[in-house]
């Protein structure tokens, strides 16, 4: 059980840069740099020494991971002769016959080429001195490279030599200039997640708002919206599905000029962008308060006997922790392992529900309390939406997010998914709490489940039907990686495989990622070991989405506890597996990218679509031919028995149902204070607050609960300051997809070549083709839930043909 995702949610992705305001995709709000003719530090495969000439003849003496050959898009150096650091983060920068060299394939040269043009990021020389200068440079070189732009792009008037604005002269070069921010944004939050410092935390907190704003000052220039407006008048005449349409009206929405919702005037534009900074910044304020209610969380017990259930080491901790703030008995701090242990272990009721309150109401109170802040946040994201003709903000959120259009895309459409879902699964999900019960009675005589109950009598059920099984004995670290890798070679065609590369910590392993043909696609690091202060959580996050065929650059993170020894030796139970296996997904399905435009690459999908990759590849985990592939005893060698494989394909669907359940009312949480909640109508009950609010949304669908001091607005990260605002449904969605295409996958066989060469086919569009679309690519058919449903207990009737 995690704490932070006690949600079932075992993943989430990190949108660097996140922005809770606008209801734009926050990865797309960062960018920048290089001023026009210096991007990209010049030419692709310089020495690193011209590289960094910007501030005059600076010479390189840091060298990057010996394995690349010309690290060239963050470069740092100490002038020749002084210990001034000169420090720049610029994206690379790939010429298009270089891409095109790429596309190719077959070419070492082009993947050498590929490879350095890629770079490394000197993550470890990323300080937080050099924040303020870092941003700086990155603001000059944005705003004079957008002049630039817009200057060279077109003289006045139209002639026979001059075509005016089109997409290519005008919106691509505006977008690569705002990715140099963007790019920069994606290098420092990712730093700030694994970092762990609270003085590099401060100064991100200042450079993100900063690369924000220059985003919006971009945008709000008159001859920038004049020369969008342009460029979409000759587009109006392409699909609404067509990427470059789609785009600049998404620019022209941020700018203030949606195309399909209400115009705004120039005081409303001001207000618009207002909004927008005091989100950001409220954004960051309830992640600010998240981070310090975990560390000011505690939980003190004095007597040993409260506490049966816990193993020694656990207690051990505990009372370490006691000793050292000069307390009896025992305390547990928020990274203590026992508190990890606490609900699934500890024998009394009582001392469950003590950490069941706490653990149910982080950032709730005192100087981190994030009840004010969720009241304004939903307060101004109304305003924002309203302004621009919405009635509630899921409504604005659905319909203007992201490129690509959502599968489900009416806040009708969602919160109608939600309820059929909550209809279907909820008999499902009784019938295991049931269970529970049942098992409780037989063991204590009451059938009694309160909150606090159910983790334990989860546990204690599942050790009664799968207590035998110890599959961590067969999933170490590296195995697991070896099997996430063997699923991608020959699924999709990606080979992965150790590479030497600057990292931020000892524990990162990184990865170079090339086709069957050689074509290099790549790098991923990967950090995925729990650490004192790093974010807890597993997610992807995007350093650089290459264009075309250009590679990419992505890390994965997750919150595994070491057992000791080297990181790669680390065991892994299968749910932490499965976490990495989600993890590789999304990775893969930016390396697989082949979008002509980064906005509409990787995982920037429809967000009701992004899930699907990542959950798909999860099956995998579970599956018993992909266990033998790469799960082998950690000290003989031996393959996983057979029959502890068909165990654990069992095993995945114990509790399920109840799991899923949960997901579907926080998203009935998550539309329901951003569709509801401010407008009165449709609403529960008149609630005095948000969290009353949304408790009484619990309180109509949750088997369990509202506990009496429960919050569930407080710690929610996702949809308050991780993107997902009215979106929290894409995961239960993307479940359907991924059910509904794995169908597939067992009736022709796992590896079956022709269907991965198809999902490949798939994951490289990105969002140039709706995702409807490309679901249907794989399934021939609208999507249906009755896969997952049978998965989560429902009764196998006859299969409904497939149509053609
Ligand atoms: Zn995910």
């Amino acid at each position: 059980v995690r704490r932070n995702t006690e949600r079932p949610i075992g993943s989430w992705r990190l949108r660097a840069g996140r922005s809770g305001a606008a209801a734009v995709d926050a990865a797309l709000l960062l960018g920048a740099l290089a001023a026009a003719g210096v991007l990209g530090l010049g030419a692709l495969g310089t020495s690193m020494g011209g590289a960094i000439s910007e501030r005059g003849a600076g010479r390189s003496e840091w060298r990057a991971g010996s394995s690349v050959a010309g690290p060239v898009h963050a470069v740092l150096g100490v002038e020749a002769g002084t210990a001034t650091a000169l420090l720049r983060l610029a994206p690379p920068s790939f010429t298009a016959e270089l891409a095109d060299a790429g596309r190719a394939g077959s070419a070492g040269r082009a993947a050498a080429s590929l490879e350095g043009a890629l770079g490394v990021v000197p993550w470890k020389h990323v300080a937080e001195a050099d924040l303020g200068a870092l941003v700086g440079g990155v603001e000059a070189r944005v705003l004079a490279r957008v002049d630039a732009d817009l200057a060279a792009a077109v003289g006045p008037g139209r002639t026979f030599e001059n075509p005016g604005r089109t997409f290519e002269n005008t919106v691509r070069p505006l977008v690569d200039a705002l990715h140099e921010a963007e790019y920069a944004s994606n290098v420092l939050a990712h730093l700030d997640s694994v970092l762990g410092s609270k003085k590099f935390s401060k100064g991100n907190a200042k450079a993100q708002q900063r690369l924000e704003r220059l985003r919006a000052r971009v945008l709000e220039r008159g001859d920038v919206v004049d020369a969008l407006t342009e460029v979409h008048r000759g587009l109006e005449s392409a699909g609404l599905d067509s990427p470059e349409r789609a785009l600049a009206e998404k620019l022209l929405a941020e700018a203030g000029y949606p195309v399909h919702g209400r115009g705004l005037s120039a005081a409303e534009r001001t207000w618009a962008r207002e909004l927008r900074a005091e989100l950001g910044k409220l954004d960051r304020t309830y992640e600010r308060n998240q981070t310090r209610a975990y560390k000011a969380f505690r939980v003190h017990v004095r007597d040993r006997a409260d506490l049966k259930g816990l193993s020694a080491a656990d207690l051990r901790e505990a009372r370490r922790n006691a000793k050292r703030a000069g307390k009896e008995g025992y305390l547990f701090e928020y990274d203590s392992a026992g508190t990890d242990d606490a609900l699934t272990s500890l024998r009394s009721a009582e001392t469950r529900k003590l950490f069941w309150e706490a653990l149910h109401r982080v950032a709730a109170d005192g100087a981190s309390d994030n009840r004010p802040v969720v009241e304004r946040m939903l307060a101004l994201r109304q305003s924002l939406a309203e302004l621009y003709g919405y009635r509630s903000y899921a409504d604005y959120a659905v319909s203007e997010r992201g490129p690509a259009r959502r599968m489900l895309g009416t806040a009708d459409e969602a919160e109608e998914f939600v309820d059929e879902m909550l209809a279907r699964v909820r008999p499902l999900a009784e019938r295991e709490l049931d269970e529970l019960r049942a098992h409780r009675r037989s063991v204590e005589g009451t059938a009694e489940m309160q909150p606090w109950d159910r983790a334990y009598w989860s546990a204690r059920l599942y050790e009664k039907r799968f207590g035998d099984l110890d599959e961590s004995k067969y999933l170490r670290l590296d195995r697991v990686l070896e099997g996430a890798f063997a699923v991608a070679e020959r699924l999709l065609g990606v080979r992965l495989e150790r590479a030497d590369l600057p990292t931020w910590h000892g524990d990162v392993l990184s990865f170079r990622a090339t086709d069957a043909d050689g074509r290099y696609l790549g790098q991923v690091q990967m950090d995925l070991l729990e650490r004192r202060g790093k974010h807890p959580g597993s997610w992807q996050a995007d350093i650089y989405v290459g264009e075309g065929a250009a590679p990419s650059h992505v890390v994965v993170n997750s919150d595994v506890s070491p057992t000791g020894g080297r990181v790669e030796k680390t065991a892994l139970n299968i749910d932490e597996a499965a976490s990495i296996f989600h993890e590789v997904g999304h990775a893969l399905h930016v390396l697989v990218t082949e979008a002509g435009l980064r906005d509409f690459g990787g995982t920037n999908v429809a967000q009701d679509f992004a899930e699907f990759p990542s959950q798909l590849l999860e099956n995998w985990v579970w599956d018993e031919g992909a266990l033998a592939l790469f799960a082998r005893h950690t000290r003989t060698g031996k393959p996983m028995p057979r029959k502890m494989a068909a165990t654990l394909a069992d095993s995945r669907r114990f509790g399920a149902a109840l799991d899923y359940y949960d997901t579907l009312v926080e998203a009935k949480v998550d539309l329901g204070v951003h569709r509801h909640y401010r407008r009165g109508e449709d609403a529960p009950s008149s609630a005095a607050d948000a969290e009353s609010f949304a408790a009484e949304i619990v309180r109509r669908h949750a088997l369990l609960g509202p506990g009496e001091h429960e919050t569930f607005l407080t710690d929610f990260e996702h949809i308050f300051a991780g993107g997902y605002a009215a979106g929290y449904h894409g995961y239960s969605w993307g479940e359907v997809l991924e059910a509904d295409a794995f169908e597939r996958f067992r009736e022709a066989g796992v590896f079956d070549e022709a269907l991965g060469r198809e999902l490949r086919g798939v994951l490289a569009q990105g969002a140039t083709v709706p995702a409807r679309d490309l679901h249907r690519r794989l399934v021939d058919r609208e999507p249906s839930p009755d896969a997952l449903l049978r998965r989560l207990g429902l009764e196998e009737r006859p299969r409904r043909g497939r149509g053609k």
